[in-house]
């Protein structure tokens, strides 16, 4: 049903003249599959929040065994490392990659290193001889650092980040389609006609709420707040 979906609602867009440069969606198989071979001239890049969201199970995974202790003070800042390869690299797929493997020099201390004989450096600020002594790196022989080497290596992980160089999301589809559960529920069936209604309901109500200002918590909204 949803590649159909996809296809109708992409085709009818292309049918309108719409000139379609990039479409985000999760990693679905059957999309990206349906992207490549049918829109090969359509840039598809994936939500960065899917794969944060299964990059984090697997850290927590880990870092729950015992021997992996260490890595779990680590599990958020790699998530916003994640963020920030995909936010910072233009649109360049390899750069978001060679951005992302950065951490692992990162995570063990290394700030500053060789690599095809090029040196490069961490994007943050230096660090002061303070910091770096109380900051707990990972051994680079420790088991949680091989651990997250693996995760962090992972062939699949490396080959989607190429398509997240652009940092685009699916969250306000997501915020609409939370919208249309609240008039059509899945688990009841309607006819044809009153889904119909129903969609259309969810679209006043969606659209008459883009724009407001998002609430925030009180920490969030305060100025001391972290980042
Ligand atoms: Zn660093």
């Amino acid at each position: 049903m949803e590649p159909m979906g996809f296809q109708r609602g992409l085709n009818h867009l292309l049918y309108l003249g719409v000139d379609v440069g990039v479409i985000v969606t999760d990693r679905s198989p059957s999309i990206r599959k349906m992207m490549r071979e049918s829109y090969a001239n359509i840039r598809h890049e994936y939500d960065p929040w899917h794969v944060n969201k299964s990059l984090k199970k697997k850290l927590v995974t880990i870092s729950n065994k015992k021997d992996n202790r260490e890595l779990r003070p680590w599990v958020r800042s790699i998530t916003n490392h994640l963020y920030w390869a995909c936010s910072s690299s233009h649109g360049d797929g390899q750069e978001c990659v060679r951005r992302w493997l950065t951490i692992l020099n990162h995570i063990r201390g290394i700030h500053r290193w060789e690599d095809n004989g090029r040196e490069y450096t961490c994007a943050h600020r230096p660090l002061s001889e303070d910091e770096q002594e109380k900051k707990r790196w990972l051994e680079h022989d420790s088991s949680a650092f091989r651990a997250f080497r693996e995760v962090a290596q992972d062939k699949n992980l490396l080959r989607d980040l190429q398509q997240m160089a652009l940092f685009k999301h699916t969250g306000s589809i997501e915020v609409y389609h939370n919208v249309t559960l609240k008039y059509a529920p899945k688990r009841l069936h309607f006819t044809y006609d009153s889904m119909r209604a129903r969609t259309q309901l969810a679209i006043m109500d969606h659209n008459m709420n883009i724009g407001r200002q998002q609430a925030t918590t009180r920490e969030a909204s305060s100025p001391e707040a972290p980042a």
